[in-house]
């Protein structure tokens, strides 16, 4: 489903992306796990044309939706189209402080609509249709009873839970997540962590950038080590945990044990 070929991206002459290839299919879960700076981040952001990579192909359900190679004015206005295949859920957040928990989620998606030809004509209607789908979506991550809470009066795992329901309202294809319980007390990583599981149980196809290693393992199909902007390993979790073959990896791993 998602195909990601050669890519690279320099910022001021140093090059954090050196050559990434990987592939997932649909309905499975990515794990990437390694080191501070190894460019897990610029990697998502890639992904979702956060930042463009200087060369490289990325490919989703067979269609090309960047090239490198391709700079043609068609294709930036593409991007923007086909950034809607990625969902991305911050280590942050990103909550609007000034809106409940629900308009939180509507708003991402009622922007998306006005795009829409018929929105003027049916704007009442799409209202009421995307906010029966953000309450249903809450509900679903727990928070039936927190709708009408701003981000300041939710616990961190309750707003990253209203960020995982936003990003999902859009109906994206890949759903990534950049190290989504960093920002957490410990005692609240295990709710959210709950929640992304049941995502990938429910075949959510899953980018997941994380430092829990015991839950990149338990969630992932695949997993891709990275150090220093390169793949330096990947295969099935037990592969990469258990029968690790190069000695960085080895080494980083040491560090959770
Ligand atoms: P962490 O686990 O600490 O989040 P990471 O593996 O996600 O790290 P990245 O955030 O992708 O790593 O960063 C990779 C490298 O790229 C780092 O050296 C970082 O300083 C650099 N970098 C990232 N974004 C930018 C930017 N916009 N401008 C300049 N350098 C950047």
């Amino acid at each position: 489903m998602l195909e990601v070929e050669h890519i690279s991206k320099s910022f001021g002459g140093t090059e954090v992306l050196k050559d990434i290839s990987f592939s997932l299919e649909k309905s499975q879960v990515l794990s990437i796990i390694g080191s501070s700076g190894s460019g897990k981040t610029t990697m998502l952001r890639c992904l979702n044309f956060l930042e463009r990579p200087d060369s490289g192909i990325i490919r989703v359900n067979g269609e090309t939706l960047f090239d490198a190679a391709d700079s043609s004015a068609k294709q930036e206005e593409e991007i923007r189209k086909k950034r809607l295949h990625f969902g991305l859920v911050f280590q942050s957040f990103n909550l609007f402080p000034q809106y409940t928990a629900l308009d939180n989620v509507i708003l991402a998606k009622e922007l998306l609509a006005k795009e829409q030809p018929d929105y003027k004509a049916r704007k009442k209607e799409i209202h009421d249709e995307i906010e029966a789908l953000a309450e249903q979506l809450l509900k679903e991550m727990g928070l039936g009873e927190r709708m009408k809470n701003y981000p300041h009066q939710l616990s961190g795992g309750q707003c990253q839970r209203v960020a995982i329901a936003r990003a999902l309202a859009l109906r994206p294809d890949i759903l990534c997540f950049d190290e989504p319980t960093s920002a957490l007390d410990p005692e609240l990583t295990g709710e959210v962590l709950k929640v992304i599981k049941g995502l990938a149980d429910q075949k959510m196809t899953m980018v997941i950038v994380t430092h829990e290693m015991a839950f990149a393992r338990d969630v992932a199909n695949h997993v891709i080590f990275m150090d220093d902007g390169r793949i330096v390993e990947q295969g099935t979790p037990d592969e990469v945990f258990g029968n690790t073959k190069e000695e960085r990896t080895r080494q980083f791993l040491s560090r959770f044990n």
